[in-house]
């Protein structure tokens, strides 16, 4: 390469601003470049991209000009809380997209905005996010963004340590919580994907998660004011058979299994009585995930069978 470091640096980064278009700009860019070794920079926005690219620039040797239409900090970088997380690097193209996709696309509260254009780019953009939408690149892209992430540490860190801003950090860590079950389920697969990465998270319970941030007691379940008095064991189980109901498909009773607390056998013999056997709903090990007509017909059919030819 011809021109010192710091153009190389910036013609990477023009052709990244402008793909496809900056080639035509090249060439001037680096001829001026060369001939100036310093230059009077105008950064547009004053996010943290912009102000540590100046940040850069100006130590360097260049001269900057940082120019915002708002206050420093008023965009996404203002908006994030002000939040830096190294480890929270969850990919979009993931596997899980399959299922949101309905919602992301029709939700009228959702984050993507897609206006589907008659421009083959477009279509040709969504096909390949889609096709990435696998484990297999998600976990690359979550190796990759923990190493971007690092850097971006080691680099931010360097930033603060020069300019000493007059502000206070903190570093206690970022709790992140999660509405659904399945939520829950997913994080813990990425935690202990990355973990792996050496990126160690730890996944907390509800309980745990108050003792780490008080305020966030108020959010918890709240508990049905019908059972506010009950406390001990005695109170809480007369709570339960007072206002707990079967509704329409009780199971599991007698229930099938070898266990000590099983029922019946797998022919339906009651275990250690000779000559009785249990058809119904109550020799199902467990409730099924529909209605319990079929499955009892299915039983009965089976009992007459091993009745008749006595198994
Ligand atoms: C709630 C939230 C959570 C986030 N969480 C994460 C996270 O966990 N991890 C992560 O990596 N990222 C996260 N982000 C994204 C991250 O904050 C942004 O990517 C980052 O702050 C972008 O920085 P920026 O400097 O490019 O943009 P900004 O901070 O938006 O700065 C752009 C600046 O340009 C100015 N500007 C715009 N147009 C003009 C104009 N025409 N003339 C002059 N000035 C102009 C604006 O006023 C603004 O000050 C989150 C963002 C939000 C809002």
């Amino acid at each position: 390469m011809r021109g010192p470091p710091h153009a190389l640096r910036l013609w990477v980064a023009v052709v990244l601003a402008f793909p496809g278009k900056a080639v035509g700009h090249l060439e001037s860019l680096h001829c001026s470049i060369d001939r100036k070794r310093f230059m009077h920079v105008c950064v547009l926005g004053a996010g943290i991209v912009g102000l540590a690219t100046a940040w850069h620039l100006q130590r360097e040797g260049h001269q900057v000009t940082v120019v915002d239409k708002a206050a420093p900090g008023a965009g996404a970088s203002g908006g994030n809380g002000a939040q830096l997380s190294y480890s929270y690097v969850q990919p979009l193209a993931d596997p899980s997209i399959w299922s949101q996709l309905p919602k992301l696309l029709l939700a009228t509260d959702s984050p993507l905005k897609l206006r589907p254009q008659l421009d083959p780019l477009q279509w040709r953009w969504g096909i390949e996010f889609l096709a990435a939408c696998n484990a297999q690149t998600s976990r690359d892209s979550t190796a990759a963004l923990l190493a971007l992430a690092a850097s971006s540490r080691v680099a931010f860190e360097a930033m603060r340590a020069d300019i000493a801003p007059d502000c206070d950090f903190s570093a206690t860590g970022k709790l992140v919580l999660y509405q659904s079950t399945a939520g829950v389920e997913a994080a813990r697969r990425q935690v202990a994907l990355q973990r792996t990465m050496g990126s160690v998270q730890q996944v907390v319970s509800a309980d745990e998660c108050i003792a780490l941030e008080p305020a966030l007691a108020g959010y918890r379940g709240r508990e049905l004011p019908a059972s506010a008095g009950a406390r001990t064991d005695a109170q809480i189980e007369e709570f339960i058979r007072g206002h707990a109901d079967t509704i329409y498909h009780p199971v599991g009773t007698c229930r099938m299994g070898s266990g000590e607390r099983d029922v019946v056998d797998a022919s339906l013999r009651v275990h250690g009585v000779q000559g009785l056997r249990v058809v119904d709903a109550s020799i199902m090990p467990s409730i099924v995930g529909g209605n319990t007509n079929a499955p009892v017909i299915a039983i009965a059919e089976k009992a007459a069978d091993l009745i008749r030819t006595g198994g």
